[in-house]
């Protein structure tokens, strides 16, 4: 296994969190992003980004990240979920993207995919 590192810049408080990418051998780029693979993402179908759900680096950056902020932005219980500000299919670069991400309980977040859903 290789690993790639990227550090990630915490609430803008300068502190960095190194994370460890384990990419397959055979990546030929650093840039490669595993989740992109793959025909029809472009297109936004749902289906597209569930290998970017699945990625060791998002799992990390989730738990860390719901660590941190662990309280609904709507409604300030409990979160449950780390969502994307600018969703993943719009903006694929940002999707590990530390200030990208807000931490919604389910009913919050099923309440804003309706929304984001109703609006297409
Ligand atoms: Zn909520």
């Amino acid at each position: 296994m290789m690993g790639k590192e990227i550090k990630l810049n915490i609430d803008n408080r300068q502190t960095f969190v190194n994370l460890t990418i384990h990419t397959m051998p055979d990546s030929p780029s650093p840039k490669k992003r595993p989740w992109l693979q793959g025909s029809g993402f472009a297109r936004g179908r749902k289906s597209q980004n569930s290998k970017f759900y699945e990625s060791t680096a998002w799992r990390k950056l989730r738990t860390m990240f719901i660590r941190t902020n662990p309280v609904c932005i709507e409604c300030g219980r409990a979160g449950a979920v780390v969502d994307h500000i600018v969703r993943v299919n719009d903006d694929p670069d940002r999707a590990l993207e530390w200030s990208n991400l807000q931490t919604m309980c389910h009913r919050c977040h099923n309440a804003k995919s309706g929304r984001e859903a109703h609006n297409k």
